[in-house]
Formats: C-alpha cells, sequence, structure tokens
C-alpha cells in the first residue's frame, strides 16, 4: 500500500517522444492485479467507473475492509475483482499478542515465524469463518492480500511494537489453506523475506498432503530473479508429482511503478526480464482511484523498458492482461 499522491516517479515522466506516446489502445488490456482503492476517500468511489483501466483487483487489508470492497464490486462488477483477506500489518487487530521491538528484526527470522511453532496455546481466528463465508458470496473473489512478518512496517506506529510474528504466521496459514480449499487464488505480501518464503513452500511440499491455492501473485515482486527460478522450480517438481497433487500452484510476479520506481533497480530489471513472458503482472497498489489509470500506464511502460527484449509496452499490455485473466482465474 502506497501514497499515490507523490508524484509519479517513474518511466512516464521520461522523454518527451514517450510523453506524446499514444496510449489509448492500452487500457482495454490494463488489468490492476492489486490495488487499494477503498483506502480512498467514499466519495471517490463513483469515480471508478470513469477508469479507463479495464478491471482492477481490490485488496481488503483488514476485516473491517470487507463490506467496502463487497459494496465495490457490486456496483462496478465489469471493473472490479474482489479480494478478500487480512494483511500482515493488521494481524495484531485480529489476534491479541504483541512482541516488543528488540534490534534488528529483519536480521533472521524469529522463532517460529515460518513455522507457525508457538508456546502458548492458539487463540481461535474468530474471523476466518467470516472470511469464508465472504468468499463463498463471492465465487470470483480472491484470497488476498496475505503474508507474514516480512518487514519493518509490520509494527505499530504508535507503540513501536511489532506484531507477533507466530500469530501472523497463523493468519497466514488459515488464509492459505482457505484459499486451497476454495480454489482462490492468493495475492501475497512478501518484502526482504523471500528466501524464507520459498524455503516454508519447501517445507509444505514435503507434505504430500498439502493443498495448495491454484495461483500464487507475488504482489510488488522485490525478490530476487534467483528467487523467482526457485518459485517456478517448485511449481515444476510439484507438476511432476501430479495427477495425485491437484492443483498445482501457478507463481505469477506483479510490478508496481509505484513500488518498484523510477526505472527500476538492478534487482528489478533482473527478475522483469528472467520471469517467463507469461509470468509478469501489473499492478499499483495505491488507493486514489483518481490515479489508477496514470499508475498503470506507468507500470506498463516501465514492464517494456525493463524487460530489455525490445516488445512495446503496447505487447506487454495485452501479454499481462492474458496473463492476468489466467492468474486470478477469469472466465
Ligand atoms: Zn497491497
Amino acid at each position: 500500500m502506497v501514497d499515490s499522491s507523490l508524484p509519479l516517479s517513474s518511466s512516464a515522466a521520461s522523454s518527451p517522444g514517450e510523453e506524446s506516446e499514444d496510449t489509448s489502445a492500452w487500457f482495454p488490456y490494463l488489468y490492476d492485479t492489486h490495488c487499494h482503492i477503498v483506502d480512498d476517500a467514499p466519495e471517490h468511489y463513483a469515480r471508478v467507473s470513469e477508469l479507463r483501466t479495464s478491471r482492477l483487483c481490490l485488496m481488503s487489508a483488514k476485516p473491517e475492509d470487507w463490506s467496502l470492497v463487497a459494496l465495490l464490486a457490486r456496483a462496478h462488477p465489469s471493473k472490479v475483482r474482489p479480494a478478500f483477506g487480512v494483511h500482515p500489518w493488521y494481524a495484531d487487530q485480529v489476534h491479541t499478542a504483541t512482541t516488543t521491538v528488540s534490534g534488528d528484526d529483519d536480521a533472521k527470522p524469529a522463532a517460529g515465524e515460518m513455522t507457525g511453532g508457538t508456546d502458548e496455546p492458539p487463540q481461535p481466528l474468530w474471523w476466518i469463518q467470516t472470511l469464508r463465508m465472504q468468499l463463498q458470496a463471492f465465487p470470483d473473489a480472491v484470497v488476498g492480500e496475505i503474508g507474514n512478518r516480512l518487514d519493518r512496517a509490520a509494527k505499530d506506529p504508535k507503540t513501536g511494537q511489532i506484531y507477533d510474528a507466530a500469530q501472523q504466521m497463523r493468519a497466514f496459514t488459515a488464509q492459505w489453506s482457505l484459499a486451497a480449499e476454495l480454489g482462490r487464488p492468493v495475492s501475497i505480501h512478501c518484502v526482504r523475506r523471500h528466501g524464507a518464503f520459498v524455503d516454508h513452500l519447501l517445507e509444505c511440499a514435503r507434505m504430500p498432503d498439502h493443498r495448495w491455492p491454484p495461483s500464487v501473485v507475488m504482489h510488488a515482486y522485490t525478490g530476487s530473479a534467483d528467487t523467482a527460478h526457485r518459485l517456478l522450480a517448485l511449481e515444476r517438481t510439484l507438476a511432476r508429482r501430479s495427477p495425485a497433487l491437484q492443483p498445482v500452484p501457478r507463481f505469477y510476479f506483479s510490478l508496481s511503478s509505484a513500488i518498484h520506481g523510477g526505472r527500476g533497480s538492478a534487482r528489478t530489471t533482473a527478475w522483469v526480464s528472467a520471469v517467463p513472458e507469461d509470468r509478469l503482472l501489473l499492478e499499483t497498489d495505491i488507493h486514489r482511484v483518481q490515479d489508477i489509470d496514470a499508475y498503470m500506464v506507468d507500470a506498463c511502460r516501465m514492464a517494456a523498458q525493463l524487460n530489455g527484449s525490445g516488445v512495446p509496452a503496447a505487447v506487454i499490455a495485452q501479454r499481462t492482461w492474458q496473463n492476468a485473466l489466467a492468474a486470478l482465474a477469469e472466465p
């Protein structure tokens, strides 16, 4: 989630030639696979119908968002794809335990972080049944945004407390399992913990009865090209086990000009050019409705630049559209 009131930082403000580029043909193919427009002022919601971007996958961050996401999905069924879930930043709101900050919490996983292990008796996830009902009410809904304690931002800005890692892991695992059970795609928040995330999935893969969501979108992916390859290798490994395992998850990697910024770092360039062309997605991750179109154009242009293969942005738009339809299981 980022503040789009800041100026566009990316390639959109580059050369005069690019400024005059006709982007109108892109919009029918632009699919924002991850945004947070429920956080915009409600009086701006009506602007959704004016957006030129064709589709939005609208994330929830916390249970209070669910009714608003449902409202927007019902009001704009051809435009808005709903996603329901609990973001790790808000996992403390759905549990009670927190842990006081101590030193560099990015240095290594806390005890039980990736395993969900804790010595304390587990607390009931009071909200998971509500989430189930919400997903069942919207058969096309995605599970998102979910993740586990994966960056420094996962702390209460007022108290300086980080949210309990084990509780976040329980919230993540419950939502992952629900997505698998209901056959829903998941949108994953992961920052500076990609290696640990892959390790966790490899642990899951060792359990023969583990159930997988049909697709896993690594939203605003900031991992390395190597980690992307590890996820795709896991997918191939699971596919070789089929038909015993159904479904095999497909991994997708999403680019956001708001998150990746400018022309992108060397790391971003590396993964954008490394992932297969059928696994790249575009997104905004912003909350201001009025900024969605500009950020989507920016993301598309940025993807074309970072791709490095000379594929025009118009073609990137069409490819990422098809990818989004596949990733989010659009009919
Ligand atoms: Zn987000």
